[in-house]
């Protein structure tokens, strides 16, 4: 047996032992996730990796799964370095395995902070940004939780008008018209489900209420341009051809 240190306690470990193995005999928690007893450890995680020195003259952070006990040799497995270090192996993995439960629970337990699970959206606003810059609905807004800031519903009514949607790059914001009723989505969270009204030239299902009285009162009051807001689009290029040809 032969003494070591780590985090300050002298500890008995067995020579030819890994740090890693002796810090798990004594209770000392290091995360790891690649590590098996009945396989050779091979620091692919990277997780385990703990703070080595001064005795070589500089600090240094080196997997525990592979670094062997000697004597006198002193371990910390929580500093700065340790800190940065696992921060970077749990985005790494996080970068390939996203979703995993399992990670993301071993870098809580470590209180280690991680990138929110992806969800579809890439935050980039312009769904809020029309819905408030133009459209005036102020129906989405972007919401602060305690570990992510997504797009949630906002204070005012949604109107159906489809803007959030037809600008959203990734289609996380979507638009189903069915039957006679719109149903405007967040993900998969319901923002406003709208009825329909009919074209008055063709009877297609086109637009709700609310987006139709919302374009009477922002436009100008001229005979045609209202009529036109009660159009399907077909129906207004078809009557803008016909006035064309008229001329
Ligand atoms: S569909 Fe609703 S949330 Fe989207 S821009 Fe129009 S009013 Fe805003």
């Amino acid at each position: 047996m032969i003494n070591i240190t780590i985090n300050g306690q002298t500890l008995a470990a067995k020579e030819g032992d890994t740090v890693f193995k002796t810090a798990r005999e004594h209770g000392i928690p290091i995360p790891y996730l690649c590590f098996h007893p009945a396989l050779k450890p091979s620091g692919t995680c990277r997780l385990c990796g703990v703070e080595t020195g001064p005795d070589s003259g500089k600090k240094v952070v080196m997997l525990s799964c592979i670094l062997k006990v000697k004597p006198g040799l002193e371990i910390r497995t929580e500093s700065d370095r340790v800190t940065a270090h696992r921060q970077k192996a749990f985005d790494r993995l996080l970068s390939m395995a996203p979703n995993s439960v399992r990670i993301r629970e071993l870098a809580e337990k470590f209180n280690v902070p991680v990138p929110p699970k992806p969800d579809g959206c890439i935050r980039c606003r312009l769904c809020v940004r029309v819905c408030n810059d133009i459209i005036g609905a102020r129906a989405i807004a972007m919401v602060k939780t305690r570990t992510v800031t997504h797009v949630a519903p906002g204070d005012g009514d949604c109107i159906g008008c489809g803007s959030c949607a037809n600008l959203c790059p990734t289609r996380f914001i979507t638009v189903q018209d069915r039957g006679n009723v719109r149903t405007v989505s967040i993900g998969d969270q319901v923002l406003s489900r709208l009825p329909l009204e009919r074209c008055s030239a063709c009877g297609t299902r086109y637009a709700t209420a609310q987006f139709i009285t919302h374009v009477d009162g922002s436009t100008c009051d001229h005979g045609q341009t209202r009529q036109a807001h009660h159009l399907c689009p077909s129906c207004t290029k078809l009557m803008a051809g016909r006035r064309r040809t008229k001329k």
